[in-house]
């Protein structure tokens, strides 16, 4: 068996004539530059998302950091965010001259965890040093941060909440959509997310009409009433129409693809549930299931990925290191401990995940695991 990890061919196989189809009209009209597709795209993606305004750009990093520049977070200001994300989350913050927070996760979830983040608030806020300014949480795997209490919480603190929604697209807290929560979300469309182009790609959601504005003219090089009219330092970070043009056809069939994946997730349970530790998703919530991330009940997970290579069943692991262990924020002092995020990083692998996981796989992967866990 070639198992893949993410299966973008037999997406591809199966809506191949409608994505040829806008690929080719995209070629005849030749407005490879915020062409039709792009607006087209941005009123779907509101619709979907349920926001006012979406601002598509040129890939999920930019989205986060246009964010960061246009709430004017910079020096002395901390933000604060998850140990346990993509690099490109925290990334972001020295880019705009502030400080990066790291927060511990809850380790049921992954995602960061409103209580460690209160500590972490109030921390900074009794050493006097920098200003809490604003925090940038992460739907990891699929499934959203627990607003519920993160809103509230940043809210009452005057700080700007930017929901991380890369993975987390397609998820949602009882109707609310991911995309919705805080005051501006970004995603991404690297071609492995839930939602994903054939490139980069990304975009910013808000229901925010002023902060959309300098969004759309942070895009262009800060224009202002033109292009050659620059009204403040910004970047060049526009999706490509071909991209906006194949995502159109992919959102078409996204409700179609999360419920496939949903199917998926539900079968990984039923069969793993036993032998590992399974994601466990709180009522109300719905994740996006970018992956399906498990640990083992006990020893080190290099023995089930081995015996899950040898059958052909690919795995990954997402992350190996935590964000505040990483080489680029070594001058970045903490003195507090990330234990849930150490924890995860050691412990956690991902199986293959997609809308087109075969019943077949899943019932080869439970035998392996079964057996791998009677054994040892
Ligand atoms: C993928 C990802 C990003 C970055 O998106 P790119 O489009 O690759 O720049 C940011 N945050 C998280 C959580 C991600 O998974």
């Amino acid at each position: 068996m070639n198992i893949p990890f993410i299966d973008l061919e037999t997406q591809y196989q199966r809506m191949k004539q409608r994505i040829d189809a806008r690929v080719q009209s995209v070629l005849d009209h030749g407005k490879y530059i915020m062409g039709p597709e792009v607006a087209e795209l941005e009123d779907n993606l509101s619709a979907y998302v349920g926001c006012r305004e979406t601002i598509t750009c040129a890939n999920g990093t930019d989205a986060l950091l246009m964010a960061l520049m246009a709430l004017e977070i910079g020096p002395g200001d901390a933000v604060f965010t998850t140990s346990f994300s993509f690099f490109a989350t925290a990334e972001v913050i020295p880019l705009v001259g502030a400080t990066p927070v790291f927060v511990d996760i809850d380790s049921s979830t992954y995602n960061i965890d409103p209580n460690a983040l209160r500590e972490a608030v109030d921390r900074i806020k009794k050493q006097k040093n920098l200003r809490p300014r604003a925090v940038i949480s992460v739907d990891l795997f699929g499934l959203p941060a627990d607003y519920r209490q993160i809103e509230p919480l940043v809210r009452s603190e005057n700080m700007d909440l930017i929901e991380d929604a890369a993975q987390g697209f397609g998820g949602s807290i009882d109707s609310r959509r991911a995309g919705n929560f805080g005051t501006v979300a970004t995603t991404s469309f690297f071609p492995a997310k839930p939602l994903g182009c054939y490139g980069d790609g990304g975009a910013l959601f808000t229901n925010d009409v002023d902060l959309a504005e300098k969004l759309r003219s942070i895009r262009v090089h800060g224009k202002g009433n033109s292009k050659y009219d620059n009204v403040r330092i910004g970047l060049n970070s526009r999706l490509d129409t071909l991209q906006a043009a194949i995502l159109l056809e992919k959102l078409d069939i996204f409700p179609e693809e999360l419920a496939g994946r949903e199917n998926v997730a539900n079968q990984y349970k039923s069969a793993l549930g036993d032998h590992l530790i399974c994601p466990s998703i709180p009522v109300g919530f719905q994740s996006s299931w970018a992956q399906f991330t498990v640990r083992p009940k006990d020893g080190p997970r290099e023995v089930i990925q081995g015996s899950l290579k040898k059958a052909g069943v690919p795995t990954s692991v997402y992350y190996q290191k935590p964000l505040h262990r990483q080489p680029a924020f070594s001058d970045i002092k903490w003195s507090y401990d990330l234990p849930n995020s150490e924890r995860a990083a050691d412990e956690v692998f991902s199986l293959p995940m997609h809308p087109y996981v075969n019943p077949k796989t899943i019932r080869r992967i439970a035998e392996v695991v079964t057996e791998i866990v009677a054994t040892s």
